[in-house]
């Protein structure tokens, strides 16, 4: 593998695949590795067939990606090649943002909240908190100190049409508006006043158990919301925060087609984030054409996300999109690959 460690060249949508280790589970019930990563960019999906005359044959599907990442790398390595880069369009003034895409069980919050241990979450190994102490150690250089910059967080969850504030005790409801000059406000939503690292850290511990709270297994209502965590610069004199860093742990992109579902509120929820992951994909796609028609209302994600979109060559987006690397995955798999083929 060549990956570059000092990380990655900017550009302004990167996408890139990390494919997950296999699980205990997997590995004892004989599930077979069916994702090969013969190089840093591309990727193969060794897929089982049965022919009419059923008789069994390999079927290889090949991808190719800015980036391709495989079981043995780490949270650290992909930051490095992802996020990391995307810290200085922040301090340039524009909008940043990170997208973890895949079904449920792929790896997202593993990738952006921090690896887990058993049940337990290190937040302080996500990307999250890589983040964070990148932005740290870039503000705390004497230009930024002598103007006043400051740093806050937001984190909140899309969960169907509404939004939740995930700092807040019992995660509040919040409102979005859309001002005169299509401004897009949620109204209330909590931009908490960080100085280091430590801080950011009890924020995200704090939000993702509010997120996963109440829940009779932790991926349950998960899988069907999206979490946005936010790190912005602030200038003394400035309307709104300078720039901007979003990192979004997507919902499980197979409730998608719980569309089909005999149960109505499932059903309604499907829709809502196979709407939402059709409209951000068609986003990233109008910001890569620097197209000036963004359909950003075309649902709430990429309405809340719409600062990410609009600004041009500002702008910078990264597409992570995770694997799970098991034959009895393949469907999803291959689902999750052809989306990210299509976003740039
Ligand atoms: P998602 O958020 O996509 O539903 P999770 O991040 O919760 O998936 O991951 C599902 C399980 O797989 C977790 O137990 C996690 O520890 C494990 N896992 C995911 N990615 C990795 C990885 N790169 N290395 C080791 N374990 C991983
Ligand atoms: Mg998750």
């Amino acid at each position: 593998r060549c990956l570059d460690p000092n990380g990655a060249t900017v550009q302004q949508i990167t996408v890139c695949v990390r494919k997950r280790p296999m699980s205990r589970r997997e590995e004892n019930t004989k599930n077979l590795d069916i994702i090969s990563v013969p190089s840093a960019d591309t990727l193969i999906v060794h897929e089982m067939r049965l022919k009419v005359d059923l008789t069994k044959f390999l079927e290889h599907h090949k991808f190719r990606f800015d980036y391709t990442f495989d079981e043995e790398c780490s949270n650290a390595l992909v930051y490095d090649h992802t996020a990391r880069p995307l810290i200085r369009t922040m301090f340039e003034g524009g909008n940043a943002t990170c997208f973890a895409y895949g079904q449920t069980g792929s790896g997202k919050t593993h990738t952006m909240g921090g690896e887990f241990f058993g049940k337990i979450q290190d937040c302080g190994t996500g990307i999250y908190a890589m983040a964070a102490r990148d932005v740290f150690e870039e503000v705390s250089r004497p230009e930024y100190q002598e103007m006043g910059a400051k740093i806050t967080c937001s984190f909140f969850e899309i969960y169907g049409t509404k939004v939740f504030d995930l700092l807040l005790p019992n995660k509040p409801l919040l409102r979005v508006l859309e001002d005169g000059r299509q401004q897009v406000v949620v109204v209330g939503l909590t931009e908490m006043p960080v100085t280091k690292v430590e801080d950011v850290l009890r924020l995200i511990e704090h939000g993702s158990k509010e997120r996963t709270s109440g829940q009779t297994s932790a991926n349950a209502k998960s899988s069907r919301s999206h979490a946005v965590f936010q790190i912005a610069l602030h200038m003394p004199d400035s309307w709104g925060p300078y720039g901007k860093c979003s990192f979004v742990d997507l919902a499980g992109n197979e409730r998608g087609a719980d569309t089909q579902s005999a149960d109505r509120q499932t059903r309604i929820e499907g829709a809502e984030i196979n709407k939402s992951l059709l409209a951000l994909k068609e986003c990233i796609r109008a910001l890569s054409r620097q197209s000036s028609h963004l359909p950003f209302r075309g649902s709430k994600l990429t309405q809340v996300l719409r600062d990410s979109f609009v600004g041009g060559k500002k702008n910078k987006t990264c597409m992570i999109a995770m694997i799970s690397p098991s034959m009895s995955c393949v469907e999803h798999t291959l689902n999750t690959l052809r989306y990210a083929d299509r976003v740039k």
